[in-house]
């Protein structure tokens, strides 16, 4: 299967490519900078075309949509996307000191970057079992709010919105939408306190794309287990 994953140099987004590519799928891996891939360099090399680098910075619709027509034009199909690039900054920051440009460009990445994906790669999505995965977390639960993390947390929220509705959109053709709290991960957001090894999550990310593990819920919202989340 053609997995597309935003943010695939490093984390999480690094560990479902290199998850992927050990079961044997196609990753169309997406980085800001190709010219500088971190890790996925290494990984490709055992690999050889199985790991394809893509350009893709989620902000830039033209970008995305001219990457989309490539693919398009080459009659490629994709079997998975991961929306997985995030950012979180403006941490703890109490609401009287909040800058809203920072919550403006969270909300560009966070949330208007799998919208800018799934608007230009649904057309590409296989109908019938191609799955769509929003990365979630479980800051993004309204049931579970949190002084701190405005920016992030509203994002999530919103995505998790964004995920019902593209569901109610694409389900008739066969498509499913996911959103997935990846569990609190050691990457560079999570930090080294973080009880989670992102590859654990990659697994059962992977799981849900390969539909082995069909997650259970009221709304498509569950961690990597499966196990559905609060709202
Ligand atoms: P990291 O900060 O480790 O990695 C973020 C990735 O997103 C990087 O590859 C980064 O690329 C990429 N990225 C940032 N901005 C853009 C952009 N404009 N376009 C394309 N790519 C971009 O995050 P994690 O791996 O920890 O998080 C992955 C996902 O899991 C996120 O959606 C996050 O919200 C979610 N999550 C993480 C948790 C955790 O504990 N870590 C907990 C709950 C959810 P670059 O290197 O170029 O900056």
């Amino acid at each position: 299967m053609n997995i597309l994953i935003t943010g695939s140099n490093r984390g999480l987004g690094y560990e479902i490519a290199a998850e992927a590519l050990e079961r044997g799928h196609h990753v169309l891996a997406g980085v800001r900078d190709t010219a500088a891939p971190g890790k996925l360099a290494e990984l490709a090399k055992p690999y050889g075309g199985q790991l394809e680098l893509v350009e893709l910075d989620v902000t830039d619709e033209a970008g995305v949509a001219a990457l989309a027509g490539t693919l398009r034009q080459q009659g490629r199909a994709i079997g998975a996307i991961v929306n997985n690039a995030a950012i979180l900054v403006e941490r703890n920051t109490p609401i009287e000191q909040l800058n809203i440009e920072e919550v403006a460009k969270t909300f560009d990445i966070n949330l208007f970057g799998p919208m800018r994906v799934a608007k230009h790669f649904l057309p590409l999505v296989t109908e019938k079992h191609g799955v769509i995965i929003n990365i979630s977390s479980e800051a993004g639960s309204i049931s579970n709010a949190y002084p701190g993390d405005y920016p992030y947390g509203i994002s999530k929220t919103a995505l998790n919105m964004f995920t019902q509705q593209l569901l109610s959109a694409v389900r008739e053709r066969g498509i499913q939408v996911l959103s997935v709290h990846p569990g609190w991960m050691k990457t560079d957001m999570g930090g080294e306190n973080a009880p989670t090894d992102p590859r654990q999550s990659a697994k059962g990310i992977l799981d849900m794309i390969e539909g082995q593990l069909v997650p259970k819920g009221k709304f498509n919202f569950v961690d990597y287990t499966g196990k559905e989340m609060p709202i």
